[in-house]
């Protein structure tokens, strides 16, 4: 099983600092196979506006590839904000470039986002997560541009509950839909570890949900760490490899101009 990074944030991204090259030099420390700079880009993100450079972000990445190919693999990706007010910008990003990957992430649902609660005004909690698998349902339904579905859970990180915690059997039958989809799709899930901060235990999603993943018949699984600073890079990487190899999984799944390294 192979230890990857697939989901790292750098200066391109407009709600990082970091230098891309730190995040290589740590992802060597941390004795990872391969990484994969995923800076983000969305639509409509209705504050904090930003566009990403994705020229100036290539050449970076490519220089980096060519000074560091000796020591790990680096490929050059984007975090594709899926949203359905724009299914043609969209796939028209993505087409333009030649991305190594591209992880698919639901940051904003109709104009409103989660960071900064919008979308939970007026809603219990049950059903402002319902109508947040729901709208992942239909992007993942939607789109064939990305590889991997992001965090596919993290809206537990946000809402004005006390207590934000997913109960994932609430809506099994649409997360079992997300995950069918997604197979017959040929695309996967990554574990993000950014879980571990708010989770304890787990990324998102939670292993249950891997493990159900695989018993429909899931394998295409990354592994990212959605780091916004260096320090963060490869953390729990190794941990969730492990978790990977009990559930059953072979290997990780690694992307060359988004298609699945043999
Ligand atoms: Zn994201
Ligand atoms: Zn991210």
């Amino acid at each position: 099983m192979r230890v990857i990074d697939y989901h790292m944030h750098t200066y391109f991204s407009g709600d990082s600092q970091a230098n891309p090259r730190e995040h290589v030099l740590q992802a060597i420390q941390m004795n990872l196979d391969e990484i994969c700079f995923t800076d983000h880009r969305d639509f409509d993100y209705p504050i904090d506006s930003f566009e990403l450079d994705i020229d100036s972000y290539y050449q970076e990445i490519k220089q980096l590839q060519e000074e560091f190919q000796d020591q790990i693999k680096i490929k050059w990706g984007i975090e594709m904000g899926l949203d359905l007010d724009h299914e043609k910008e969209i796939n028209d990003l993505i087409n333009k470039y030649p991305f190594d990957f591209v992880i698919g992430s639901i940051h904003v649902i109709h104009h409103q986002e989660f960071y900064y609660g919008d979308f939970f005004k007026g809603k219990t909690k049950e059903q402002a997560h319902r109508e947040f698998f729901e709208e992942t349902l239909k992007c993942v339904q939607t789109f064939d541009c990305f590889n991997v579905l992001g965090h596919i859970d993290y809206i537990v990180r946000y809402g004005p509950y006390q207590d934000k915690t997913v109960d994932h059997r609430l809506y099994q039958d649409i997360i079992d839909e997300i995950f069918l989809t997604l197979i017959k799709k040929n695309k996967g899930i990554e574990v993000n570890t950014s879980g571990y901060r708010d989770l304890k235990t787990c990324g998102f999603p939670n292993y249950e949900q891997v493990q159900r993943f695989y018993d429909l018949g899931g394998r295409i699984i990354t592994i990212g760490t959605d780091s916004h600073t260096s320090d963060r890079v490869g953390q729990h990487c190794h941990e969730v490899a492990k978790k990977y190899q009990e559930i059953g999984f072979e290997d990780v799944s690694t992307f060359t101009q988004r298609k699945r390294d043999i």
